[in-house]
């Protein structure tokens, strides 16, 4: 789950990382107050930043410095409402509901910091660098020798001569050297507690007066820890989702949109991966990953089944069950009650394999719906490419 800059400075500050001064603001009036309560402790450059689950913000126009609080409203008045298109948000832009209104740093230097998972070696990564403020990826891509990364094994934990190689690596010294390092013990701690996939500081900056906060804030929590952490569960914002998977959340479906044009409805994960391997054979396109789970039942089918239909590019629909702990003819009864019930505008092909696939055929074929039935992955397949092609 992402959240918001904001609220990942939050959780990083509930662990001890130094970050930026900044109030949160939904309103331009409420931004212009936020402005006027850091003034009032003698800050008087503010940054207002564009809060929405993407970043590379500051290139599309969504990040404004100004040298004084009058500044403030114009640049809020900008922000807010405006539909901010990044390199990370698509051509479409997200809108921006929120902005972040921070107290302006003097910048000495620009770093990056960030903390990850290293499938491959299962262990964690701390990669950093001294080129901040830019794309890691583009750092890697020209100058991978400005990337330390340094692994660290989650049941040992962050060793301290592990901390001063990363901070002596982006050259730090004296009171600066003590606070990166600082920093950096706090960086991974909030990672660990906070179960983030990801926690990743860009820039991290020295300001002219010798300080060591963190500018931007990036945090990925892991959505299947969040049952342990009720407080940053209720840090999801699902204007900044997906409408279609946050529908499909509702009703426990793993749905993820694709840009295809074949709709797939299959029960695991791992039949779900073959099923779009099998469109693709078909010469389709997958339109969506969408485990309905173990347990098919006529709700969960028929909420698929509107999501799936929901995506204008859909030409095909393919449902593949393979009938183990649920049985055939429960999914057959479903489709058919959930396709009678909606206006099924698309072919709709299902294919039924394991317990009690005969009995569901039946259902199917009884039910008098412009429903094509297989049993064979090849004749689904088949289905497919016609349906596509008539
Ligand atoms: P991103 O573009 O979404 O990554 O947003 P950032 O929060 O990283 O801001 C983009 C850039 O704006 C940073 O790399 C800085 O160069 C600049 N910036 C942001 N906040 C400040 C600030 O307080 N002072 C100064 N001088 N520059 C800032
Ligand atoms: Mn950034």
């Amino acid at each position: 789950m992402k959240v918001h800059e904001y609220q990942a400075k939050e959780i990083l500050a509930q662990h001890g990382v130094a970050v930026q001064r900044g109030i949160v603001a939904d309103t331009v009036e409420e931004a212009v107050q936020a402005a006027e309560t850091m003034a009032a402790d003698g800050v008087t450059q503010f940054v207002v930043k564009a809060q929405i689950h993407a970043g590379g913000r500051g290139k599309g126009g969504g990040v404004k410095f100004t040298p004084s609080i009058d500044g403030v409203r114009p640049n809020a008045e900008e922000i807010l409402g405006m539909t901010l298109v990044t390199p990370q948000t698509g051509p479409e832009g997200q809108l921006v509901q929120k902005v972040l209104v921070t107290a302006a740093e003097d910048i000495a230097h620009e770093y990056y910091v960030g903390v990850t998972l290293d499938r491959a070696k299962g262990m964690d990564v701390i990669m950093a660098s001294t080129e901040g403020g830019v794309e890691i990826e583009e750092v890697a891509a020209a100058t991978p020798e400005k990337i330390v990364k340094v692994h660290v094994d989650p049941s040992i934990g962050l060793r301290p001569y592990q901390v001063n190689e990363i901070a002596s690596a982006l050259g730090f010294e004296g009171q600066a050297l003590k606070e990166a390092k600082k920093f950096i013990a706090a960086l991974y701690r909030a990672y660990r507690q906070s179960d983030a996939t990801t926690a990743e500081i860009n820039p991290l900056v020295r300001t002219e007066d010798g300080r060591v906060v963190a500018l931007d804030a990036k945090i990925e929590l892991d959505e299947n820890a969040l049952f342990r952490h009720p407080d940053l569960a209720e840090m999801r914002d699902v204007a900044e989702e997906e409408p279609l998977e946050v529908e499909a959340s509702k009703h426990n479906l793993n749905y993820i949109k694709l840009d295809g044009n074949v709709g797939c409805m299959v029960n695991g994960a791992g039949l779900a991966m073959g099923t779009m391997d099998l469109i693709k054979l078909a010469g389709g396109e997958p339109a969506n990953f969408l485990d309905v789970g173990g347990t098919a039942s006529p709700q969960t089918v028929e909420a698929g089944f509107r999501i799936i239909q929901s995506d204008p590019n859909v030409k095909a629909i393919l449902v593949n069950i393979f009938g183990g702990i649920v049985r055939c003819d429960r999914v057959a009864k479903g489709v058919v009650e959930a396709a009678s019930n909606m206006d099924l505008t698309v072919p709709l092909i299902v294919r039924l394999q394991g317990t009690n696939a005969e009995e569901g055929m039946q259902i199917l074929k009884e039910s008098g719906l412009p429903i094509e039935s297989a049993i064979r992955l090849q004749e689904a397949a088949d289905k497919v490419t016609a349906a596509l092609n008539a």
